[in-house]
């Protein structure tokens, strides 16, 4: 077993909070971020790296898949996280980052074998029955298209779903109204490090210019 280790943490300390310690002393005072980003708990996923972003920058909520649950759903994390981001922090800006190779968006059609009967998955299970819709979508759109990659139309059928269930949220949908949040979808492509965004009018993502 690879054991856990504080390398990192002592490079930290000794380079780059040394070099930055007058952002750490401002971010002691509080927090300002100018984005919100709903994403995977997939360890290939860093938005921090992805943007080079710096502490104080990103406000991260993460789960799995990148699932955005219905506003009704009581004592949810990720409703919660969203809440605070938007009427307690008032950020301009919230993504749905989802990615390649997404293994909540696989396991959405993985038919359990004999040997994984005995593996507990079944908070997994139930908590990606909120993402049947994207891969019921995705069925249909392969059927007619098969030479399509049914994963990464599944994986950006749930960016979108996960946008589509935030309009059941009413201070979002007033955000959204008064022109104070802005709302996008990104896709994340781990073995190109390509970033697609979701456009709206042309209803198909585009990537981002390097
Ligand atoms: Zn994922």
């Amino acid at each position: 077993m690879k054991k856990i280790h504080f390398d990192g943490y002592k490079k930290f300390k000794k380079v780059y909070f040394k070099d930055n310690e007058k952002l750490f002393d401002e971010l002691a005072e509080g927090q300002s971020p100018h984005t919100m980003i709903i994403t995977c708990s997939d360890s290939r996923v860093s938005p921090v790296k992805i943007l080079s972003a710096t502490p104080g920058e990103l406000f991260i909520a993460r789960n799995i898949g990148n699932i955005v649950p219905p506003y009704e759903v009581t004592k949810g994390a990720t409703q919660s996280a969203i809440e605070y981001a938007v009427n307690a922090l008032k950020v301009p800006n919230l993504v749905i980052l989802g990615h390649s190779s997404c293994g909540a968006c696989a396991h959405l059609y993985h038919e359990k074998t004999e040997e994984e009967e005995h593996v507990e998955l079944s908070h997994v299970d139930d908590w990606l029955t909120l993402a049947y819709p994207a891969k019921h979508n995705a069925m249909l759109e392969c059927l007619n298209n098969p030479e399509k990659n049914r994963a990464e139309i599944t994986e950006k059928n749930n960016i979108q779903l996960s946008i589509q269930r935030l309009m059941s949220y009413p201070y979002i949908v007033e955000a959204l109204e008064n022109k104070t949040l802005e709302i996008h979808g990104w896709w994340y492509n781990i073995g190109t490090g390509d970033l697609e965004v979701y456009d709206y009018g042309s209803r198909c993502f585009k990537k981002v210019d390097e």
